[in-house]
């Protein structure tokens, strides 16, 4: 089964490129990506649409494996939302990995901002 540890990004960015192929989405795969950009903050909507009123009891469940329900749903609008990000990447020629190492270094090497979480 092919999951996170034996698939690449490199690999996934492909496969949701042939999807947009088999769709006939965009201009051979390849949609505009202002309009991918908009489409993965709706889809991050729906994401925080699964989170609207939670509890604190209700999202301690949810981390506990209590709700599988709701962990199914989150887990198919957070796909949504990465399957549009990958076609970012893709689209603008970026790479992901190295676009997220550098990140981590530089939010390592910046101080706390106010308000910011302790744990
Ligand atoms: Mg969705």
């Amino acid at each position: 089964m092919r999951n996170d540890g034996n698939t690449s990004l490199d690999q996934l960015k492909e496969e949701v490129h042939r999807l947009c192929l088999r769709k006939g989405w965009g201009v051979e795969g390849v949609q505009n990506p202002q309009h991918v950009a908009m489409a993965m903050t709706v889809e991050m909507s729906e994401l925080l649409e699964h989170f609207q009123w939670l509890d604190p009891e209700d999202v301690s469940r949810l981390m506990e494996g209590g709700d599988p329900d709701r962990l199914a749903m989150i887990a198919e609008e957070f796909a949504d939302v990465m399957m549009y990000g990958l076609q970012l990447a893709r689209t603008l020629g970026f790479d992901i990995t190295q676009q997220i190492l550098r990140k981590i270094e530089i939010v390592d090497h910046r101080p706390p901002k106010a308000g910011s979480p302790k744990r």
